[in-house]
């Protein structure tokens, strides 16, 4: 009756839709891919910053901007008891930018800014696979210089990310999306192009407000009338066009392959030249793992002064996803090396001290709780992955030893007691 009512209540109670929970042992291998992103960002400068879960909505709808579906569609947004409105976060850029400028880092420190971040991001999204409505993205921002080696350094940290991790089936798109001076001729040409298509009503508003949006409708029917539209890289000015190039030439140099992708875009009018996406190839349609750009304008757009900046967001859900497509098993640490199994109550105690010495030593130990019987206990030690049993009897206690066996050979020694951090640290190297 009870065990029925207990487990009809937790059925109630399920994840939100668009969420999961990460459980050991998955987990560790999410860890480990955040862990890995952020590793090159922080061997080149990049300092950590962690910022609000949510922030006052008008930093997204401006900082994001009003015409792109996180701010028209995904936002989850809500209003105080104080009557403040509020977003859960989309994406970490505006957040950062915002609280940088609140401190006054770029006046105070040396330009670039370098920032780096790891968090929970949200999107109210249609969940399928590899779109959640609750997911988590690794980030990397260089706040206040306009140099093309800046570019080109967070693209590189990114591919040396993936690299890391032994990613190997991932493309890197990139495109130019031209500067203040050369953009809004392009943009005019392509609103021209636009208006003589066959587009629906929310679509041809696009076409006003944010045209370069619209090629990156993912529709076919979108797609097919776009293949003689204007592309942006015949109408670059010859500032962006150099840019461009010194960018190339420095990928090229540093060995990293990328694919020019004309189409390439961030869709924002404070976006600005270098844009690029990295795309996995064994994700179906939610293809992309990581992007980023140059976004010379969004600190004017949220009150600051000029500062031109670069950025990447890498998506570690699907980062996760694609290394599984590969195959690839990352070398995890081991959760317990030690496993201790006491057989009565004096060497309860005696290994309860043991474990934390070990523990202490830098060895990761565990123990078998709960006053398990041997059989039981032995096998709790092999469900956990040790390499090593610790046992200990009262007559072990009595001679000052305790049993270290090998659960891979199962060999046992006699260790005193005094010496089994030693022992144990020796033969885990
Ligand atoms: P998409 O075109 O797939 O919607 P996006 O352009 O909205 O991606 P960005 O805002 O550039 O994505 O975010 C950077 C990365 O964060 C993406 O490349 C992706 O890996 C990840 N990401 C974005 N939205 C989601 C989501 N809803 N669920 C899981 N990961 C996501
Ligand atoms: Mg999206």
């Amino acid at each position: 009756m009870v065990t029925d009512s207990v487990s009809s209540a937790v059925r109630a109670f399920q994840a939100p839709k668009g969420t999961y929970d990460l459980l050991p042992p998955d987990s560790a291998v999410f860890l480990a891919v955040r862990e890995a992103i952020a590793a090159p960002a922080r061997r080149a400068g990049y300092g950590y910053v962690e910022t609000p879960g949510f922030e006052n909505v008008e930093l997204f709808s401006r900082g994001v901007g009003e015409s792109t579906d996180i701010v028209t569609k995904e936002m989850f947004t809500l209003t105080t008891k104080g009557g403040s409105e509020l977003a859960l976060r989309p994406e970490g850029t505006a957040s950062v930018l915002r609280a940088a400028l609140q401190a006054n880092l770029h006046k105070t420190g040396n330009l670039p800014v370098k920032l780096w971040y790891s968090g929970s991001y949200y999107r109210y999204e249609r969940p399928q696979a590899g779109r959640y409505r609750h997911f988590s993205q690794v980030g990397a921002e260089a706040i206040g210089a306009e140099d093309p080696l800046l570019d080109a350094e967070l693209i590189i940290l990114a591919v040396d990310a993936y690299t890391d991790l032994g990613l190997r089936n991932f493309r890197l798109l990139l495109n130019s999306l031209g500067d203040r001076e050369c953009r809004p001729v392009y943009r005019a040409a392509l609103q021209d192009f636009l208006r003589g298509l066959d587009l629906d009503e929310e679509t041809r508003a696009r076409i006003e407000i944010n045209p370069l949006r619209v090629l990156d409708d993912k529709r076919d029917s979108v797609q097919k009338q776009l293949a003689d539209a204007p592309l942006i890289r015949d109408h670059l000015c010859e500032a962006c066009k150099a840019y461009h190039e010194e960018v190339r030439a420095l990928l090229t140099e540093a060995g990293v392959a990328f694919e020019d992708d004309p189409r390439l875009v961030r869709g924002l009018d404070y976006y600005t030249r270098t844009t690029f996406e990295f795309v996995h190839d064994g994700l179906g349609s939610q293809s992309a793992v990581g992007g980023g750009g140059r976004y010379d304008g969004l600190s004017e757009m949220i009150g600051g002064p000029a500062l031109p900046s670069v950025g990447w967001a890498l998506g570690v859900d699907r980062t996760v996803l694609a290394l599984r497509s590969e195959g690839v098993e990352l070398a995890l640490p081991a959760v317990t090396d030690v496993y201790a199994v006491p057989l009565g109550d004096e060497a309860r105690r005696a290994l309860f001290g043991t474990v934390t010495a070990l523990r202490r030593a830098g060895v990761a130990a565990d123990f078998a709780f709960g006053g398990k019987g041997m059989k039981n206990a032995m096998k709790s030690a092999n469900r956990s992955g040790a390499r090593f049993a610790l046992v200990a009897g009262e007559r072990d206690l009595a001679e000052g030893v305790v049993q270290l066996k090998d659960l891979g050979s199962g060999e046992q020694t006699a260790v005193p007691l005094a010496e089994v951090v030693a022992s144990v640290k020796a033969r885990l190297v």
